[in-house]
């Protein structure tokens, strides 16, 4: 077995740990990034339509180029990159402290092309990314027939292998990667049937509807379930039965002949290892419960992008991401946060991340509505008083809220350990 060690280690080499491992290297930390491809860049590497960077970049790139930017700073930075290397186990350290600085170390064991590693290291950073939710999550009855795809796995053999999966296609859920696998199936000459949706709203991004939806000319089925998938060898069509007042209408559901389903019903964390490892998980978000320095409960241990909490954006990965890298150079150096105090999701706002406020800085708050709602209003209430209230033309679940809230507001209200910051939409 190698033995290595580093100041900070990072699990998973997409825009998250790519982002949160220069952070490291800017600091003159030594730091390693562990990916279990054979490639820097995560799932924006299949991603190869536009639309990432907005924010970021003040440019419209597609998802490659987007991971170009990152991965062109690591190979000019001194950080160690192990690729077709999984962590495995990750036993965490006691929180002891030495003259200021963070003496304990985590181990991760990492299996490589190399045999297997076992790395020291001082801070760990969780970027994992998530997975897609599949037809077992979701319990779609009928039979069990070839041609049912998660949508990401038919992006990755559309776009990376080169086969297309089926013909005619119908898409249930509508998530922002089976829409935009609608429009791309539609691109490769595939007829795309319909999406069909259990809520009464889309789950995917308004721009997404349009440009892969609308724009294609696909119908959209809301307060629609898929009650069945039909076919024996191969899949030959699925049963949709809408839904009115949250009960099913058997009387008027209907078939839609197809020989392959794709999944878009949601994507969830990637945190075996994190609970393994005895990081307390939210049950809101599924990710880390963190700090307002983006750490977890275990001293020492951060987690940003996806594996943290779904972001629809990457822009929004890379700034919590270098957030978190920032941070855990913060905490690499003894510093620790004087007073933190809670923040909580209030009246139709699903999670709010991070659930710690630290007032002497500016803290980048994301947040989920619950609600599909026009004329919104988002509250903020410390210790039941209104301190800031923000008008939304418009809210949905799909589209995350971000915000600041900094000392300035903050330190003129005095608040103590006890007090609590809630956000609601009203
Ligand atoms: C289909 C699709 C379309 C999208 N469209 C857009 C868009 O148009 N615009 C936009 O801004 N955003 C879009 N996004 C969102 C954006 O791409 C993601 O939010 C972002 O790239 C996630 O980055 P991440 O680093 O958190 O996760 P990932 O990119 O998933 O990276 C996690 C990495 O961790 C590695 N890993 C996991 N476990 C281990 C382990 N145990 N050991 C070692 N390595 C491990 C994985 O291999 C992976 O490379 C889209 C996402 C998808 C899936």
């Amino acid at each position: 077995m190698k033995e290595l060690q580093y100041d900070a280690v990072v699990i998973g080499g997409g825009a998250a740990g790519m982002a949160a491992a220069l952070e490291f290297d800017a600091a003159g930390f030594s730091c390693a990034i562990i990916e279990r491809e054979d490639h820097l860049g995560g799932i924006l590497m299949q991603c190869i339509h536009n639309g990432f960077g907005l924010h970021e970049f003040s440019e419209e790139l597609t998802g490659p180029e987007f991971a170009e930017r990152f991965i062109d700073g690591v190979t000019k930075s001194k950080i160690a990159v192990y690729l077709d290397a999984t962590v495995t186990d990750f036993n965490v350290a006691g929180s002891a402290l030495s003259g200021g600085q963070a003496a304990a170390y985590h181990e991760l064991f990492c299996v490589s092309p190399n045999g297997v590693l076992r790395i020291k290291s001082r801070a760990v950073v969780l970027a994992m990314g998530c997975r897609e939710r599949n037809r077992g999550n979701v319990r779609i009855p009928g039979s069990r027939p070839a041609g049912v795809f998660t949508a990401g796995l038919a992006q990755r053999l559309v776009n990376i292998e080169g086969y297309i999966p089926g013909r005619e296609i119908v898409i249930i859920g509508s998530g922002d990667i089976g829409l935009i696998m609608a429009r791309r199936m539609s691109w490769v000459g595939c007829t795309v049937k319909a999406v069909v949706e259990i809520m009464p709203y889309p789950a995917g991004l308004t721009r997404n509807i349009v440009q892969c939806l609308r724009d294609f000319d696909i119908p959209l089925y809301l307060s629609s379930q898929t009650t069945s998938i039909f076919g024996n060898d191969r899949v030959e069509g699925v049963e949709v039965t809408p839904m009115e007042n949250g009960v099913l209408a058997l009387e008027k559901r209907f078939r839609i002949d197809c020989d392959t389903v794709l999944l878009s019903v949601g994507l969830a964390p990637e945190n075996e290892l994190s609970k393994a490892a005895g990081v307390e998980i939210n049950s809101a978000t599924n990710g880390p419960l963190v700090d307002s320095r983006l750490m977890t409960n275990v001293d020492g241990v951060f987690a940003c992008g996806n594996v943290l909490h779904v972001h629809d954006l990457v822009d929004w990965v890379a700034e919590e991401s270098r957030r978190a890298g920032r941070c855990a150079v913060e905490w690499l150096r003894g510093e620790r946060p004087a007073l933190q105090f809670r923040a909580k999701a209030g009246s139709n706002v699903r999670y709010v991340n991070p659930t710690r406020i630290d007032p002497r800085r500016d803290n980048q708050i994301y947040l989920r509505s619950m609600v599909v709602k026009n004329d919104a209003v988002l509250e903020l209430r410390l210790n039941n008083r209104v301190i800031r209230s923000i008008k939304h033309n418009h809210v949905q679940p799909s589209e995350m809220i971000n915000l600041s809230v900094g000392p300035k507001e903050l330190e003129k209200l005095n608040p103590g350990m006890e007090s609590v910051l809630e956000f609601s939409i009203v």
